[in-house]
């Protein structure tokens, strides 16, 4: 083992499926590629989201299929004294503020103005005071001016860059139904856990510059990121179980891991065994993001 940390963070909404798996695969491989450690984290901070009995499922269908964590799961349920401490921080910092709108308040805002931007940034309503109203939920304050834009290269993806303030706007670290944000959980999870590299799906790439800012506010390491590519279904939409996810074929292991590993560009036909799987995927992983000795 080596300072390498890594890890997969699924939200027990369901059983895992081949888009879930893809970026399972992708952070064991990457892992493995780089002697290090890896990880689970239930994602279960969206209590309402998370389903009674898929964080088991999915802990045994990854042990099924050869992908043993270094180390106990984690539940972000069971962390809100985590979450609560750095809130904490941030506001003691001066970098939250409580908001007072609803989303028809700031849907109705957004037409109001003549800023035409690619997404619907908050448009800082409630940054100088509440005018009255009840606080709802908590924001964090994202600067102005060039130091609103987030860059980083991604090992896949290239170089990102987003402008938080034109096209995130002050973001929720605490909603109005006093459930932490994903964006939140996963920065303070990620630092506790000494997580050194990040290997997910592309559809949080949108989500990367909240979190590299996020963790600027708190004075946390920014890990390395890589997003895989998202499995879709024949619209084109991110593979769900709403999407018509299939369950996966878990009586033929290398079959089902050979089939994720096509996703991340990885042909691995002929293997006979999980371990002789393990050994050749990862060694096709380390020729492109890293060396295996
Ligand atoms: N829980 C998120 C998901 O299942 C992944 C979060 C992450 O990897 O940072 O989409």
């Amino acid at each position: 083992m080596n300072a390498y940390r890594g890890r997969f963070a699924p939200s027990p909404t369901g059983p895992l499926h081949i888009g879930s798996l893809v970026a399972a695969l992708a952070s064991f491989l990457d892992a493995r590629a780089h002697r290090g450690a890896w990880i689970v984290r239930i994602e279960d901070v969206d209590g309402p989201r998370t389903v009674a009995g898929a964080d088991d499922d999915i802990l045994a269908t990854l042990a099924h299929l050869g992908m043993q964590p270094d180390g106990p799961p984690v539940w972000q349920s069971q962390r809100h004294e985590a979450y609560d401490a750095a809130f904490e921080r941030l506001l003691a910092a001066g970098f939250v503020y409580p908001c007072g709108c609803t989303r028809r308040e700031i849907a109705d805002s957004l037409l109001n103005t003549h800023t035409r931007h690619a997404t619907l940034a908050y448009p800082g309503t409630c940054r100088d005071g509440l005018h009255g109203r009840a606080p709802r939920a908590w924001r964090l304050r994202v600067p102005d001016g060039d130091a609103a834009r987030v860059s980083f290269v991604d090992r896949w993806q290239g170089l990102q860059s987003q402008d938080l303030a034109t096209e995130v706007g002050d973001f929720v670290l605490k909603r109005a139904d006093g459930q932490w944000a994903y964006q939140l959980a996963v920065v303070v999870d990620d630092d506790e856990a000494g997580i050194t590299h990040i290997v997910r799906g592309a559809d949080l790439l949108d989500s990367t510059a909240r979190q590299i800012y996020l963790q600027q506010c708190l004075g946390v390491v920014t890990p390395q990121y890589l997003h895989v590519p998202v499995v879709t279904n024949e619209d084109g939409e991110k593979l769900s179980k709403q999407t018509g996810a299939q369950a996966l074929d878990l009586d033929d292991p290398v079959a089902t891991l050979a089939t994720a590993a096509r996703h991340l560009e990885i042909d691995v036909h002929s293997a006979l065994s999980l371990d002789a799987f393990y050994s050749a995927a990862t060694a096709e992983w380390a020729k492109r993001f890293g060396r295996r000795q």
